[in-house]
């Protein structure tokens, strides 16, 4: 059904020690396309012995891969990045097949992804210490970085491919070795970069796939204490747990948890642009990405006419199949997704929310759903305080920036915000009050490779991306040097 011009990067085993694998016992989970439910193939359904074996490969390959001079492990690096270019259209197809998204998204997907092992091949030899002025005669102080060992990455469908590279990018530079544990939803992206990593020569064990029980191959990832570092890129509630387990052994973490976006509209917004970046912070990916707007604050004297043009703007979003031309709102991944989104909006109409767009499922049936847009929502609604992932716009009303700020940092979660205003004093005063790790200001797309990416409060700990994302990878060790 897939038909790739390389038909090896489809890959249905696991990739461990340099070699493709299968589980123990023989057993696999299926994996479908969420457009249409049929089956793409199945992935061997692993547990913890074979992650055991993962991380031992990895623990035995980490020496001889830290000890390479970062100029080498750069090389490697940009050979993978081309590599992702070069199979740009049959890592678009595998990722748009498993995980639903249009295929334009798809590849743009692809090319975010391949941009982290860029940015971070680049970076790998700009991993500088320092030299401390002594506080003592006869004493030199300096200042190393080096890898922090073996990383387990646990990451989400939503973005297959670059949630990995953006891992496995800065934690490879940095002369760390990764076993990656890919959602079962979407594990094809993950496995057909390990066959172009082979290609690329990084060396067995080096970066290691495996798939199957959540749980086991999890627990196993925590509380081995040969995994030195936790990066995980999902749900708050299995980002807590995960933390939890990783207590045991001391690991370093990174969590990219979830959100709960503002994406606030003052009067002096210049309107169109406020629509536009709606749409795209909002139904990018049909609203299944952490930083997606998940709750719009308009200001009352633009309100009406903001949900009048955004409603019109949302009701010509094309809803299709991620194969077919012109899509731009693709499936939600499953049903328990639909549901949420239905519950939400059956939620805020019993109390008192309007929709003006959309509202319901979609006639392709499915898992499609219609792009949404609900006004007159207040903070008692659910919309307000959970993270739909899905294609639902609600618009809350407010009078002053006063009243924006309270109720944009009302949340537990501090991921991406963002605002439109044109008045520089607002848009200094509110950018420094809003409670978030990222802000967007007339713009509704923000990540780029060159940014650092992440959550404050319950949202996470750690950024990806930038000359920041690398510090994740790295301990600092201080050397004292006497009797000079
Ligand atoms: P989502 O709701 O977006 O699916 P999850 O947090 O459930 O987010 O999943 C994100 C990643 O975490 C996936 O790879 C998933 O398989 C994995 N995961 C889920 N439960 C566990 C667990 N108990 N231990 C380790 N990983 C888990």
């Amino acid at each position: 059904m897939l038909n790739l011009n390389d038909a090896a990067l489809f890959r249905q085993q696991c990739y461990i020690d340099g070699a493709w694998r299968d589980a123990d016992g023989g057993g696999t989970q299926r994996v479908a396309n969420p457009s249409t439910g049929a089956a793409l193939g199945t992935t061997p359904r692993m547990g913890a012995a074979e992650t055991r074996r993962a991380i031992a490969a990895a623990e035995a390959a980490w020496p001889a891969w830290r000890a390479k001079t970062a100029k080498e492990r750069a090389a490697i690096l940009r050979t993978w990045y081309e590599l992702m270019l070069a199979h740009q259209e049959d890592l678009a197809a595998l990722l748009t097949a498993e995980q639903g998204k249009p295929l334009a998204e798809a590849r743009g997907e692809i090319l975010y992804g391949a941009s982290f092992i860029e940015w971070f091949a680049e970076e790998a030899k700009r991993i500088y210490g320092d030299t401390i002025p002594q506080p003592a005669a006869g004493r030199r102080l300096v200042v190393v970085k080096q890898p922090v060992g073996v990383v387990a990455a646990i990451t989400p469908w939503n973005f297959p491919n670059a949630m990995i590279t953006r891992k496995a990018g800065p934690a490879l530079a940095a002369g760390c070795t990764v076993v990656v544990k890919p959602a079962s939803q979407t594990p094809y992206s993950a496995l057909a970069l390990a066959e172009l990593a082979a290609r690329a020569g990084i060396p067995r064990g080096v970066f290691n796939v495996v798939t199957g029980a959540a749980g086991a191959i999890g627990g196993e990832l925590t509380a081995n204490p040969a995994v030195r570092k936790l990066s995980f890129t999902g749900s708050t509630e299995i980002g807590r747990e995960l933390m939890a387990q990783s207590a045991a052994t001391v690991k370093k973490i990174s969590l990219e948890l979830g959100g709960n976006a503002p994406f606030i509209v003052f009067d002096d917004a210049d309107l169109d642009a406020a629509v536009a970046g709606a749409i795209a912070s909002k139904y990018r990916n049909t609203g299944q990405t952490c930083v997606c707007t998940n709750r719009l604050l308009v200001q009352a004297g633009i309100y009406d006419e903001f949900a009048r043009r955004l409603a019109e703007a949302v009701s010509g979003l094309k809803v299709a199949d991620g194969f077919e031309p012109g899509s731009q709102q693709g499936p939600l991944i499953d049903e328990a997704a639909v549901a949420k989104v239905e519950a939400h909006i059956g939620d805020a109409v019993a109390k008192g929310a309007r929709i003006v767009a959309g509202g319901k499922r979609h006639a392709l049936g499915g898992t499609f759903f219609e792009p949404t847009v609900l006004a007159d929502v207040t903070p008692e609604m659910a919309v307000a305080r959970e993270e739909t992932f899905g294609p639902v716009a609600p618009l809350f009303r407010f009078d002053t920036e006063e009243e924006a700020i309270r109720l944009a940092n009302d949340t537990e979660f501090g991921l991406a915000s963002y605002f439109y205003s044109r008045d520089i004093g607002r848009v200094w005063r509110v950018a420094e009050a809003l409670e978030y790790g990222m802000v967007g200001i007339n713009e509704g797309l923000i990540s780029t490779e060159v940014a650092p990416f992440g959550g404050i409060k319950q949202s996470g700990l750690g950024r990806e991306g930038s000359k920041y994302g690398i510090e994740e990878y790295l301990e600092v060790k201080y050397l004292c040097m006497g009797g000079i």
